[in-house]
């Protein structure tokens, strides 16, 4: 899966770094955005293979921010996968309702999370064929 995009929105700076240095080191093409209307710029330029969302962003919420980009035709295709601290079975309805494709637990686990990254897409290209 190298050399595949993957747009980050994380407003924590920290998370957004850790994620993009594993990422990073398993060869993906890395695109940061820190709220909506950067991800939105972001998506502008290029469309991603996938899109790994916080759902704690300021002012609109990763929810929603998934939501909206479900909308477009140009882009509800890439999968949307939420980071989320709380993955209780209340949240994980609301993510997978708001149109997130699926969710990965915070904080990550170094090891496994490129392994489930790499799954998803392959999953998501399976799909599309
Ligand atoms: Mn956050």
């Amino acid at each position: 899966m190298a050399g595949k995009t993957i747009l980050i929105v994380e407003d924590n700076e920290r998370n957004r770094k850790l994620v993009k240095v594993i990422l990073r080191a398993k060869g993906y093409v890395i695109l940061e955005a820190e709220d909506a209307s950067s991800a939105f710029c972001e998506l502008e330029k290029t469309i991603p293979d996938m899109i790994l969302m916080d759902i704690g962003l300021p002012q609109m919420s990763g929810l929603e921010l998934t939501k909206q980009i479900k909308k477009r035709e140009e882009i509800k295709g890439v999968p949307i996968v939420a980071l989320t601290a709380h993955a209780m079975i209340g949240d994980r309805e609301g993510i997978l309702a708001a149109g997130c494709d699926d969710y990965i637990s915070k904080p990550i686990d170094i090891n496994e999370f490129p392994k489930t990254i790499a799954e998803i897409l392959e999953r998501s290209e399976k799909l599309r064929k």
